[in-house]
């Protein structure tokens, strides 16, 4: 675990003389804990220092090759298919890669995720990843389990989303028709069949208890 380090001022390459090895650092918190936001605004500080970078995501909410924020920010973005290659994007960026803010990432293949952390070792790129841990089974994302065992930091985001009681909302849940479900596919972002899938961050009690709050407004 780490402080938010990242939104400290960049030094730029080579000013102190010293090598300073790229890191792959990883922010994971349930939704709407201000990812988005803080992927943002680590891409502001860079750019302002002079590094090039792009901006990744994959299934935006904005529905396009954006990263937005729930409070209003947005950048352009480089969306990431199933078989988008990091390695190559490196090779085609000229003149050169300093970073990459990965949003979204808990849906990249365990496989990006690998090429990601070639990125970090081989060719000395930071890569500033942001996602959620867990899926609305409260278990892992396969992408989001490989960044844990090879990331260099480990931040749990500290913006706190609440649970319909008050208490810090940790768990995804989600809903179809209203109904919490604990089974069905893992990605689900879109409304399926008949009935609206919606997601609610609850706490752990009422997760594992089920309940969705008296009135409480879905996401
Ligand atoms: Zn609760």
């Amino acid at each position: 675990m780490s402080d938010l380090s990242a939104l400290s001022s960049v030094p730029p390459a080579g000013v102190s003389g010293l090598h300073r090895d790229a890191v792959l650092k990883f922010f994971y918190g349930p939704m709407d804990c201000g990812k988005s936001t803080l992927a943002l605004q680590i891409n502001y500080n860079h750019r302002r220092q002079g590094r090039h970078g792009l901006v990744m995501t994959k299934h935006d909410r904005s529905g396009g090759p954006r990263v937005t924020s729930r409070i209003g920010l947005g950048d352009e973005a480089v969306e990431v298919h199933d078989a988008f290659d990091f390695g190559s994007l490196v090779r085609r960026t000229a003149p050169r890669l300093d970073y990459l803010i990965c949003d979204e990432v808990q849906f990249y293949s365990v496989e990006q995720i690998e090429q990601l952390a070639d990125l970090v070792d081989d060719c000395d790129v930071d890569v500033y990843a942001f996602g959620l841990a867990s899926d609305f089974r409260s278990e892992l994302f396969p992408a989001t389990r490989r960044l844990f065992e090879l990331a260099d930091e480990v931040c749990r985001l500290q913006v706190e989303v609440l649970c319909w009681c008050g208490r810090p909302g940790q768990l995804n849940a989600r809903t179809v028709g209203g109904e919490l479900v604990r089974a069905g596919e893992q990605v689900v972002i879109a409304d399926t069949g008949q009935a609206p899938v919606r997601y609610q961050v609850l706490c752990r009690r009422h997760y594992r208890a089920g309940d969705l709050g008296k009135n409480a407004p879905a996401l």
